[in-house]
């Protein structure tokens, strides 16, 4: 195998620029020559195609994934008092965002076969208290949503979809956004659909809901300098949104080029790595893509490869020995959110799945940019490594 000219990077997220040059820099010079920078056509043109792209009635763009959570919890009266549940696995937004609206995060453990929040654990953390479960899709692969939208029915719950990492991921015959009361999305520069900037956005079926969200992201007011609400200033800015517009067209292709990418991971052979998802039945679809059968639901999914994760007991030796080599990795992520500083009050608690996780995870580069040759010769390395 050749050796590769320069360090293979987990994510230049600059190429999608060099991609689409041109018309990225069309739409950034439209917006600047338009004199007008927030609120305008673009923001409600891209909440337009964006609704129309998840599958849902609305959409209102924000400033980033976090607020997008959090505007959707305050809009739902949730706070100070009230339980939400969340994944014990997870990125600590999802924690913060409960926590910001004064609620109290409740973990439940993932299936360590998805990732994801296993929906046989959540009935026993439901009390009086809980108002929401937070489901969230990590790495791109759907959470079992039919379960949770039982249990929610069954004891009057909403369910916020986190969709910060499920950008066009498919769940039996739905995208992911659409499938719980709303959805919160991300489009910080490394999710699969990245803007240039900070930016996120709030879909759902519920007009009221959508109204409110777009109400308290705005200062609380409808109406210019008239406040119906302690509002926040939450919003998504033009220029965000006509790079987010020029990229939406590419996104599937985007997709299906991580698919490829993930496929050429399945002929990893190496005794001592676990690839992700080995648990669940595989099946190759006809556009390229990749289909796995959820282990309790048994509804099809089909993930948008927001990370490739294996998991390895010997995980800092195999990452120091990919970075001896020039192939850089990611840990996704080193600490779960009850063993964080930030919650010093749940430190002490116990959530062997999260912490397994943590210690044995490694997500290896996985994006619509790497050439056959790099991911050969990553896959080369790692067999070798064994
Ligand atoms: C990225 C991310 C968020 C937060 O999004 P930001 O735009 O960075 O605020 C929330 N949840 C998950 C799972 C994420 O990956």
């Amino acid at each position: 195998m050749s050796r590769i000219e320069k360090k293979i990077p987990f994510y230049d997220i600059g190429e999608s620029y060099q991609e689409l040059k041109s018309e990225i820099d069309s739409a950034v010079a439209k917006v600047l020559s338009s004199g007008w920078y927030i609120l305008g056509k673009e923001v409600a043109s891209f909440e337009e195609e964006f609704a129309e792209f998840i599958g849902t009635k609305y959409c209102v763009g924000t400033s980033n994934g976090l607020d997008a959570l959090f505007l959707v919890l305050k809009a739902w009266g949730i706070g100070e008092g009230d339980e939400v549940i969340v994944p014990s696995n997870t990125y600590i937004a999802t924690w913060l965002a409960v926590s910001y609206a004064g609620a109290k995060p409740i973990p439940v453990e993932p299936d360590i076969r998805t990732f994801n929040i296993d929906p046989a654990l959540i009935e026993e953390k439901i009390t009086k208290r809980t108002k929401a479960i937070i489901p969230v899709h990590l790495y791109g692969m759907p959470a079992d949503m039919d379960p949770i939208m039982d249990l929610a029915e069954k004891y009057d719950l909403k369910v916020l979809e986190d969709s910060a990492q499920a950008h066009s991921a498919v769940y039996g015959n739905k995208k992911c956004g659409s499938l719980g009361t709303a959805s919160a999305f991300s489009f910080y520069p490394g999710k699969n659909l990245g803007a240039f900037g900070d930016g996120g956005a709030i879909t759902t079926n519920d007009r009221d809901l959508a109204e409110k969200v777009r109400c308290l992201s705005n200062y609380g007011s409808k109406i210019k300098y008239y406040n119906e609400y302690e509002g926040y200033n939450c919003r998504l800015d033009e220029i965000q949104a006509a790079i987010l517009r020029a990229k939406l067209p590419y996104l599937d292709e985007w997709n299906r080029k991580r698919h490829l990418v993930a496929k050429e991971y399945y002929k990893i052979d190496n005794p001592k790595i676990n690839l992700p998802y080995q648990g669940l039945q595989r099946e190759n679809l006809q556009d390229d893509k990749i289909c796995f059968v959820q282990p309790y639901s048994g509804i099809k999914s089909i993930p948008c490869w927001h990370q490739y994760v294996i998991m390895s007991e010997k995980r800092n030796d195999l990452q120091k020995y990919l970075n001896s080599l020039d192939i850089e990795t990611m840990i996704h992520y080193p600490v779960p959110p009850h063993k964080q500083k930030a919650y010093s009050m749940m430190n002490n608690l116990s959530f062997p799945l999260a912490e397994q996780i943590a210690k044995q995870c490694l997500s290896l580069p996985i994006n619509p940019f790497i050439s056959n040759i790099n991911l050969q010769y990553i896959i080369n390395k790692i067999d070798a490594s064994y």
